[in-house]
């Protein structure tokens, strides 16, 4: 039985396991990001984001697995202890959430669950990229709608 989009729940969590996190419903928008930050933090060329209010997400963890709290450039990055891959990023402004798209979980022949749906549609700050991609999926210069589209 297929559950319709805005009632939808997708599991994600850390390279490990020991945090876990479930999203409700649609992304308010989901991209590739190819900024120096995502880069550097991340050690991707660039990385699938999806972006959630906070009411549609919830994360589990045990007491002594409880997320490292690191501040980059204004943004709340959450990395687990024991994996060290960032689990979650919030943005304190408007308490949104961005979760990596490739941490949702997999099925039994490793595709993401439910991708459709949450699958990028742009590709934002494509000016700093390490890697030309070749889709048909806008590309900015920064944030899409706010910069110059590239291709
Ligand atoms: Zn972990
Ligand atoms: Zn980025």
């Amino acid at each position: 039985m297929s559950q319709s989009p805005e009632t939808i729940t997708r599991k994600g969590g850390c390279a490990c396991g020991s945090v876990t996190y479930a999203v409700v419903g649609k992304p308010l928008f989901s991209i590739y990001c190819h900024c120096t930050q995502c880069q550097r933090a991340d050690g991707a060329a660039f990385v699938a984001s999806m972006h959630y209010t906070d009411s549609a997400y919830s994360w589990t963890y045990t007491a002594e697995n409880e997320p490292d709290v690191e501040l980059l450039d204004g943004m709340v990055l959450y990395r687990c202890k024991k994996c060290r891959s960032c689990a979650a990023t919030q943005f304190p402004g408007n308490k949104n959430w961005a979760l990596r798209a490739t941490q949702l979980e997999r099925d039994e022949n490793g595709k993401i669950i439910n991708w459709e749906g949450v699958k990028p549609t742009s590709h934002i700050f494509y000016n700093t990229r390490v890697v030309d991609v070749a889709d048909d999926l806008p590309k900015w210069e920064g944030h899409a709608g706010r910069s110059t589209r590239l291709d």
